[in-house]
């Protein structure tokens, strides 16, 4: 077969190798646990679903939607963004939907990278950046996250010819996988190297919703002046309302940047179900949309203390997650390869946990835990965990 280089050249996705390992083990009759994926274990709220069940029966929404997005979606955007963020956003040219955030991420590099060009990532990172960099055949450079420094990027240690070639940077704060958030001061410095470089910034927002502390609410990078000009934020439906399978976000930016998305995605997709659309607006300024929010917020919290305590009790060095749905732990120091201490972890237990260097080389020495199973299916997660660490 006479397949395409970009093909070729790809390494199969992370999560799609973990599901055939863990198949793998499952056919052999074993109980397996998987805290990989970041998956809310519970259903789309019972105020979305009245909503979209009516909707799906409206036939105007049946038809092809616009391109750019729905109007009463993107003036819902508009609103629910000067309400969390105290952003004034234009509806009509700086708010365009996606297909998940995931379709941003996968498109956005087609819009600034020609063969050849260059792409600054945080490493380790959303495995998507990096392959669809590689897709538009761009070159990748890897800015590596620390724990020291909370996992932000080193932008002063960012060689200035580097950041000079690069055309675009992604950064996503709450991160996945480390769990570290960003403040203001860090997006304006990210804004100020953005202008001085001439790069444009790809602020990957999926987890906004998804923290534990009013301290570390994240923010919108638009909320810094000049921040238009320079950036393209991504926003998802996924994690906020338990809605991955739904596949709906959207993205923020200057006229011209959403307009060069435009072209791109218009010739790509035919946009989002509008029934689908419709919902996810309605749901953003439902009354019972902060009450959600907050009840998701205290059964995520009562995870990450119960994973934090058990993993303090089996001596594992970790950070304590501020947001998103992560443990970003470190393997034990007998292990040369996370990706070694997983497999072992699986065929010896039958539990599934990520390898750090499958979100880029600063991941080895690291594994991920999600927090999006049942809180039982958890608990017993970290009894293997615990027998596993007895019996090595
Ligand atoms: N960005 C990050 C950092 C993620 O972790 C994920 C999903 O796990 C996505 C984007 C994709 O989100 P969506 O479901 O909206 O495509």
């Amino acid at each position: 077969m006479n397949f395409s280089r970009r093909v070729l050249d790809t390494p199969p996705y992370l999560f799609h190798l973990i599901d055939e390992k863990r198949k793998a083990v499952q056919e052999k009759g074993i109980d397996v646990i998987s805290l990989a994926i970041g998956d809310p274990d519970r259903p789309t709220p019972d105020f979305v679903l009245d909503i979209m069940a009516r909707e799906m029966r409206d036939p105007r929404n049946h038809g092809y939607p616009s391109y750019k997005g729905e109007p009463d979606f993107c003036d819902a955007v508009a609103r629910w963004f000067h309400d969390r963020f105290e952003v004034e956003l234009d509806p009509r040219s700086e708010i365009m939907a996606v297909i998940g955030a995931k379709d941003a991420v996968s498109h956005l590099p087609f819009v600034f990278l020609d063969p050849g060009d260059s792409a600054i990532v945080t490493d380790p990172g959303y495995p998507v950046y990096e392959a669809s960099i590689g897709f538009t055949g761009g070159k990748v450079v890897r800015v590596p996250l620390s724990e020291d420094r909370g996992f932000l990027p080193d932008l002063d240690a960012i060689d200035p010819r580097a950041a000079d070639e690069a055309k675009i940077m992604f950064v996503n704060y709450p991160n996945n996988p480390t769990a570290a958030v960003a403040d203001e001061t860090f997006f304006e410095k990210l804004v100020a190297f953005a202008k001085k470089h001439g790069l444009v910034i790809l602020a990957d927002n999926a987890y906004s919703e998804v923290y534990f502390e009013e301290e570390d609410r994240p923010i919108s990078i638009m909320k810094i002046p000049g921040a238009k000009e320079t950036s393209i934020e991504i926003h998802s439906f996924s994690k906020t309302f338990n809605m991955t399978g739904w596949r709906i976000g959207f993205v923020t930016g200057g006229k011209q940047l959403i307009d060069a998305f435009l072209t791109l995605k218009s010739n790509f997709d035919s946009g989002v179900f509008m029934a689908i659309q419709r919902t996810a607006a309605r749901a953003l300024e439902h009354s019972k949309a902060k009450a959600f929010n907050k009840e998701r917020t205290a059964l995520f919290k009562k995870r990450r203390d119960r994973i934090a305590s058990a993993l303090e009790g089996m001596g594992f060095k970790f950070q304590l997650p501020r947001a998103s749905y992560y443990f970003w732990v470190h393997t034990p120091p007998s292990y040369a390869s996370s990706v070694v201490f997983c497999a072992d972890l699986l065929e010896k237990k039958g539990l599934v946990v990520t390898p750090g260097v499958g979100y880029g080389p600063s991941g080895e020495n690291f594994f991920r835990i999600s927090m999006t199973s049942p809180d039982e299916r958890i608990e017993q997660g970290m009894e293997r965990l615990r027998d596993f660490m007895k019996e090595r």
